[in-house]
């Protein structure tokens, strides 16, 4: 039986990591690194690939879904996806891996794929092998490597955090609805374009009756009105300020003084996330 090994990059800090420490603790392993790509992404998580790729010397492949958003926002009848109704994640992230491993698994191939799970994260379901020949790995759990470390890694590569950790927590769509209100007021800011893009498609969804709006209890709209920014902006440094009180001080981590935005929101890091399009 031949194997593959594949790591699947989010553009994300955590599987960034993943491949830091495979690569470094494997050098010869042949990894196969891919990046499935939803054509909503960051500027910046292209630019923070492009750096990866460099580190690791080999080429990430890039794996587009066959048919875009736009496609399967009116295949669903045009209702925005939400964390119950994740159909984003299936058909843009997930399907194009399945297409890209299926021939392979059933002729006959093993193919291990290693995921970013931290060991200070509790183990994931919806993780198992949806096939005998797909075997899934958790390096960094079972090496016991926590945030701390996976912040180390990064850093001591070189590579550092992607840059729009400086305004957002999670890699993935523009649009992505597990974002906190503060990371939407900072995408307008920050990618104004892609602001009006998810507005545009928030408003066609409400017209044809979707119960969703990418942000909880309020569209786009209404959160981007001068007042509500303020208040969003106020709540939030409040937030933060008792987060930071909240957090016992440890001298080992002092790598780790940032408080993360679901942190302050008081949203636990595994719920308020998708492991494929956020690790
Ligand atoms: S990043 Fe968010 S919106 Fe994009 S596919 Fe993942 S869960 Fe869906």
């Amino acid at each position: 039986m031949s194997t593959r090994h594949v790591l699947g990059l989010s553009g994300g800090r955590d599987s960034a990591a993943l491949a830091v420490y495979m690569r470094q603790t494997y050098p010869d392993l042949p990894i196969e690194y891919f990046f499935t790509d939803t054509g909503k992404e960051l500027p910046e998580v292209y630019e923070f690939l492009g750096r990866l790729e460099g580190f690791l010397g080999r080429p990430i492949a890039y794996l587009n879904p066959d048919r875009d958003f736009d496609f399967w926002l009116k295949e669903y009848g045009n209702f925005l996806p939400s964390p119950r109704t994740r159909w984003c994640t299936r058909q843009l992230k997930l399907r194009p891996f399945e297409k890209w491993v299926k021939s392979d698994l059933e002729s006959g191939t093993e193919i291990i794929s290693y995921v970013a799970i931290r060991a200070d994260e509790p183990a994931r379901t919806g993780m198992q092998s949806t096939h005998p020949n797909l075997k899934i790995k958790f390096p960094l759990q079972e090496h016991g490597l926590d945030k701390a470390a996976v912040v180390e890694l990064l850093e001591s590569s070189g590579l550092g955090l992607p840059t729009y950790y400086d305004w957002r927590s999670r890699s993935g769509c523009t649009f992505c609805f597990y974002q906190q209100k503060i990371e939407w007021v900072r995408l307008k800011r920050t990618h104004p374009e892609a602001f009006e893009e998810a507005k545009v498609y928030e408003k066609t969804a409400l017209e044809h009756g979707s119960p969703f709006t990418w942000s909880d209890r309020e569209s786009l709209s209404e959160l981007e009105q001068p007042e509500r920014v303020k208040q969003i902006e106020e709540d939030y440094e409040r937030r933060l300020a008792r987060a930071k009180a909240r957090r016992p001080k440890n001298p080992l981590r002092a790598n780790l003084t940032d408080v993360e935005v679901d942190e302050a929101y008081g949203t636990a890091e595994v719920s308020a996330s998708c492991i494929v399009c956020h690790k």
